[in-house]
């Protein structure tokens, strides 16, 4: 799980490769900006950034707690939910467009291909609608 924390994460290096061969060319981590987002799009006044979906809680079937220690892990993840939350806010006041990729689009049962996540990113990119999410293809829970 710890894989899925750190800065440049598998999924999060994938959607660089594949932005970066469609010739989007972005920041990494830009210090200054709520929450480091993990590519910002001056161009676009957009930032994106790719979430695990364990460690931001995302409402999916690659959500899983852990077998034990379930009631640290559910406050760990609420407190990532809460900090989520407001630096998505804060980065809005600030006029920046936002785009969360989801692991799960790139991984496990529901995942859509690569392909697919860079075509709904390029499009949100060149559109106008403030907010995104892009994520795997499951049933709601
Ligand atoms: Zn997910």
């Amino acid at each position: 799980m710890s894989s899925i924390r750190g800065k440049d994460t598998k999924p999060e290096m994938t959607v660089r490769r594949a932005l970066h061969a469609c010739g989007i060319r972005y920041r990494l981590h830009a210090k200054g900006l709520p929450g480091r987002p993990d590519l910002v799009l001056r161009r676009y006044r957009a930032v994106i950034f790719v979430h695990g979906c364990f460690w931001h809680g995302h409402d999916c079937p690659m959500f899983r707690l852990p077998g034990s220690r379930i009631d640290y892990w559910m406050a760990k993840i609420d407190r990532n939910r809460e900090r989520d939350r407001e630096v998505m806010a804060k980065l809005g006041e600030q006029g920046w467009r936002r785009l969360t990729i989801w692991e799960c689009s790139m991984r496990g049962k529901g995942k859509i291909t690569i392909d697919e996540v860079i075509r709904q990113t390029i499009e949100w990119l060149e559109g106008s609608e403030v907010e995104l999410e892009i994520q795997g293809n499951h049933p709601s829970r």
